[in-house]
């Protein structure tokens, strides 16, 4: 497919085309993301009430039953996070969900402040003492909420229509020598294309409102090093596409989803247990070094005079 379209100020190469979106590889962003892209109201609408409660209604049964694993993973990034700060300090959780990081944060001694849209969420993270705020993150929220050391920003970034408006938000909230820490999902990596350019598998990773933008490693760090953000340190989770090419396709299948899951549950928790963390994050080294990952993971610090990657 060689077809370019532009909608607005943005053009590009189209890649696919599904449910009315054209997703494109935009020139003037720097990354892939839908045409046309939504409006505020439409995204709003979905993110307050749908998405956790018609959308992802087993989200928070799921979370609570992995919450030994949601735990060690968040205790790992928190960890990384600490090593690059130099200490623990203030995190500013922005999408905080049902308070799973913000939880660890707020037991491993850091000070959590979540904002979140989805009111099912926010009353789950009241009634377990967390303190968030219901709403978006806006201008009006930036101005009022104050400063802190780290802004967390997890499977945020690909449902925003101005990602880069976001990340300068986050900048105007940064102390000096704070830093974002982004999850986004690693889209169009080569597992994915060859499940669906070989294997004729439809590219199930396109959810068109849901997700408008599609990064990897480098366009994230293209994105951010535009802004004067200066990436500190990256890295990846799982690559759940290598158990759909060990023939558990867990695409058309929630139970076997949870099968793999469960299985990356286990290697994980096992390191974990046994004492052996290092060894997991050798492993994912390898798999970040490779292309390969679910989330890409990217700290990245908001003075530009520091350099580790
Ligand atoms: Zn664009």
């Amino acid at each position: 497919m060689s077809d370019r379209k532009c909608w607005i100020d943005h053009s590009g190469i189209v890649l696919h085309s599904v449910d009315g979106f054209d997703i494109i590889h935009c020139e003037s962003c720097g990354f892939k993301h839908i045409i046309p892209i939504p409006d505020e109201e439409e995204l709003e609408r979905i993110y307050k009430h749908e998405y956790h409660v018609k959308d992802k209604p087993l989200m928070l049964q799921h979370q609570l039953e992995d919450k030994e694993w949601h735990a060690a993973t968040a205790t790992a990034r928190l960890e990384a996070i600490e090593k690059q700060l130099k200490r623990k300090g203030s995190i500013l959780d922005i999408g905080s969900g049902n308070g799973f990081f913000m939880k660890q944060a707020v037991e491993l001694g850091w000070q959590a402040k979540g904002v979140e849209p989805a009111d099912k969420a926010v009353e789950y993270c009241h009634s377990i003492g967390l303190d968030v705020i219901h709403g978006v993150f806006d201008q009006q929220c930036a101005d009022s909420i104050g400063k802190f050391d780290v802004v967390h920003l997890w499977e945020v970034l690909e449902h925003l229509p101005d990602p880069a408006g976001m990340l300068d938000l986050c900048r105007q909230v940064l102390n000096p020598g704070g830093m974002v820490v982004i999850g986004v999902p690693n889209d169009y990596n080569e597992l994915q294309k060859i499940m669906s350019e070989d294997l004729g598998e439809k590219p199930w990773w396109l959810a068109p409102p849901h997700h408008i933008n599609f990064f990897n490693r480098s366009s994230l760090e293209r994105l951010l090093r535009r802004l004067d953000f200066e990436p500190l340190h990256y890295e990846i989770t799982f690559p759940m596409e290598l158990f759909l090419l060990m023939g558990k396709n867990y695409l058309h299948d929630p139970d076997m989803g949870r099968e793999c899951h469960a299985m990356r549950k286990e290697l994980e928790l096992t390191l974990t247990r046994t004492g052996n963390r290092d060894v997991l994050d050798k492993l994912y080294e390898s798999f970040a070094e490779a292309g390969f990952g679910r989330h890409a993971v990217l700290m990245a610090g908001k003075t530009t005079n520091i350099r580790n990657i």
